[in-house]
């Protein structure tokens, strides 16, 4: 399997540290929101690299955290009147439904930084004991022009950045001894959350999180770390030199960078404010649809979202389902004849060309083209007539390549029915806070879904009618 790393700009045969398995990690998301659909991009992309080698054989520990703590969350738990915790806690939850409704699988661990807390202190304690790092009135910076290899991974050159780096510096930041030092640990401010360390009472730097937690879930050394490309730099530039002069050993082999999901050729960005989240998208289509089109790129090349691509997934989606519903209805148990047999090893040809696709450097675009070409195999090859084992055969390998890109053959009858049970929870909500037109507005969504509510005495019940 070849990757592109981000490090050496070439697509490299992937080898890693230990014969059969793998130790990734991809930087999760901040939590102060509902996700969009721009952070959906890594999720898919990443949690596909996962299920493709886990095919090919591989054990994967695949490591994602969660920024629990952050200004932004700060600053929206400051507007709510509630703890940093409680915003963390909520929207942690939300990303985690939103990540089972894209078949995105949780991770080997999630870790919270809040929770590692000593771990950073530690790391930061060995890089001022190594001289790596200083601390002036509390605030410990990093030293950056120590580290001999800094800007190795965004091919940035030190003098280059030097001649930028007024707009490095932040305010407040006045006492580094160089433009370029970067913050490991600060003091906090009047009501912000904090912890105790030899430095200051205060909080970490958001660059020492992903350090620490790969190192502590993954150890010292790790195949691939991944994330989408606006954390080359500084995040991801700023983790390899804390990691590399803490530990003394190259942090990761392989740098993995999505492109960007944009929309109107610009990136899909909360600060923006042109994003729309992974929920309202899914009110509108099957979260396997926005699966489906992520996946129909290439995770390097930038993806324009809009309306009409949407429903071009949608209908493509639609055509594998078709065709997998027509296969499950022609399965049984008629043997194969000899010319299905040969068929069969024919068809081989399609797995053939999905696998070299995602070898090469995942190419999901032409892994799904292959897809494709077996969906028009089944629809041409299998017939009224055919055997129902030879059909049973084409559904099983349709369904394997699809479970490889994370989406699912199944009809969706239980999710539906998920659905009916929310929006009838919702509609009581509604009720309850005396927002009829709300409530109305749901019984008649489902009306027109041939979903008739009725009122008992033991709560709601709902039939299809
Ligand atoms: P954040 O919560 O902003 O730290 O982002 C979490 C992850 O989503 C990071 O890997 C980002 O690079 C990625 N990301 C954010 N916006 C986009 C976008 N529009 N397209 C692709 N990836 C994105
Ligand atoms: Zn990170």
């Amino acid at each position: 399997m070849k990757l592109y790393n981000t490090l050496t700009k070439k697509k490299e045969t992937f080898v890693p540290l230990e014969e059969g398995k793998v130790k990734m990690y991809v930087c999760g998301p901040t939590v102060y929101n509902l996700i969009h659909i721009g952070n959906a991009r890594p999720m898919i992309v990443f949690d596909t690299a996962r299920r493709y080698m886990e095919y090919k054989g591989y054990e994967v520990n695949y490591v994602s955290n969660f920024t629990d703590v952050d200004d932004k969350i700060i600053a929206k738990a400051n507007e709510e009147g509630v703890s940093a915790e409680e915003i963390s806690t909520r929207y942690i939850e939300e990303c985690k439904k939103d990540m089972e409704a894209m078949h995105v699988r949780p991770a080997t661990t999630h870790p919270l930084a809040t929770k590692e807390i000593d771990g950073m202190i530690e790391m930061i304690q060995t890089l001022i004991d190594k001289g790596y790092a200083y601390n002036v009135d509390g605030t410990v910076y990093f030293r950056t022009r120590k580290f001999d290899e800094y800007g190795k991974l965004s091919h940035k050159n030190l003098d280059d950045l030097q001649a930028g780096g007024r707009s490095l510096l932040v305010t407040g930041e006045d006492q580094k001894e160089d433009a370029l030092d970067f913050v490991l640990w600060k003091p906090k401010k009047e009501g912000e959350p904090f912890w105790v360390s030899p430095w200051s009472e205060g909080r970490p730097g958001w660059h020492i999180e992903c350090s620490v937690m790969s190192r502590k879930y993954l150890g010292e050394e790790i195949d691939i770390h991944a994330g989408g490309e606006d954390l080359i730099f500084p995040h991801h530039e700023n983790e390899i030199a804390q990691s590399e002069c803490c530990n003394g050993k190259i942090f990761a082999r392989y740098w993995l960078h999505n492109a960007f999901l944009n929309i109107d050729n610009r990136k899909m960005s909360k600060s923006l404010g042109n994003f729309f989240t992974v929920r309202e998208i899914c009110e509108k289509y099957d979260p396997q649809v926005l699966r489906f089109f992520m996946l129909s790129a290439h995770y390097r090349s930038p993806l324009n979202f809009s309306a009409d691509i949407m429903e071009s997934s949608k209908n493509a989606l639609e055509r594998i389902m078709t065709a997998a519903q027509r296969l499950r209805e022609l399965s049984g148990d008629k043997e194969m004849t000899d010319q299905e047999q040969e068929k069969l090893t024919a068809m081989g040809e399609y797995r053939k060309k999905f696998e070299e696709a995602m070898d090469d450097d995942l190419n999901t675009a032409d892994a799904v083209a292959a897809l494709f070409e077996l969906v028009k195999f089944a629809n041409t090859e299998v017939s009224q007539e055919s055997s129902g084992k030879f059909a049973a055969a084409v559904l099983k390998e349709m369904a394997e390549l699809s479970d490889i890109l994370g989406l699912s053959l199944e009809k969706k009858e239980e999710t539906l029915d998920e659905e009916i049970e929310r929006l009838i929870a919702e509609r009581q909500a509604a009720r309850k806070a005396k927002n009829f037109a709300r409530a109305d507005e749901i019984r008649a969504q489902l009306l027109a879904q041939n979903i008739v509510l009725e009122d008992t005495r033991e709560g709601v019940k709902w039939k299809r009618v």
